[in-house]
């Protein structure tokens, strides 16, 4: 898979600690980076749309996508299948945009694996109590699901040691800001900006 002037970023978070909102105000920031919609075996939450917040299908679906080799990466999570479309993300960086996953550290680490020049990012809760609030006040999980999601926080959490970058989303403006700044820092390259301005520069420079 060929990176032009576009970088390919991954963002990953234990659940609550507001990393969609994030990338749902990042994105309405920094309309050069595109979303990639994951497909996923998971059943659909109240508000989710089928094709904008998960592509939703069965496990056999799943399965035979992961045999057609059409997931860049794929992982289980909470006993779900998630999987970024190999197409999508080819298809994107193909045409110099940058490309945002959002997806769990499993997959993060193996699409750095692929891909070492992928910008890695952890995004943090500030606090336990935070991270608890946040899981009840969004109203998607009963309190099994919200005990379980806060018992595999902390090891989920302890893989941030492996992102490029860190985020604490203690104030929702500020990890923004934090975001569009590893975003645009990516995007100003020296590799990438030539690219991108290649017709310019050539004139500027002859
Ligand atoms: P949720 O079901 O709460 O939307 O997501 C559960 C977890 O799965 C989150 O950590 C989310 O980032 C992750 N996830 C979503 N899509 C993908 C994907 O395509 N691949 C991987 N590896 N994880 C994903």
């Amino acid at each position: 898979m060929q990176q032009q002037s576009g970088t390919l970023f991954t963002i990953s978070a234990p659940s609550g600690a507001g990393k969609t909102s994030l990338v749902r105000a990042l994105v309405d920031a920094e309309p050069c980076l595109q979303v990639s919609v994951s497909h996923t075996t998971r059943p659909i939450r109240p508000g989710e749309t089928d094709g904008v917040n998960y592509n939703f299908c069965d496990r056999s679906a799943f399965e035979s996508m992961l045999n057609e080799g059409a997931f860049l990466e794929y992982a289980e999570v909470f006993g779900n299948l998630y999987g970024t479309s190999q197409k999508f993300v080819e298809d994107q960086l193909a045409s110099d945009a940058d490309v945002m996953l959002e997806i769990d550290w499993q997959g993060a680490r193996q699409v750095k694996r692929l891909l070492p020049a992928t910008c890695s990012i952890f995004v943090l809760p500030p606090s336990e109590k935070a991270l608890r609030d946040r899981l009840s006040q969004r109203g998607q999980d009963d309190m099994d699901t919200i005990e379980r999601r806060m018992a595999a926080a902390v090891s989920e959490m302890s893989h941030y040691v492996e992102a490029d970058y860190l985020v604490i989303n203690d104030v929702f403006d500020e990890a923004l800001l934090e975001l569009q700044a590893i975003v645009r820092s990516q995007r100003l390259q020296t590799e990438k900006q030539a690219h991108r301005h290649s017709a310019q520069l050539k004139a500027l420079l002859e």
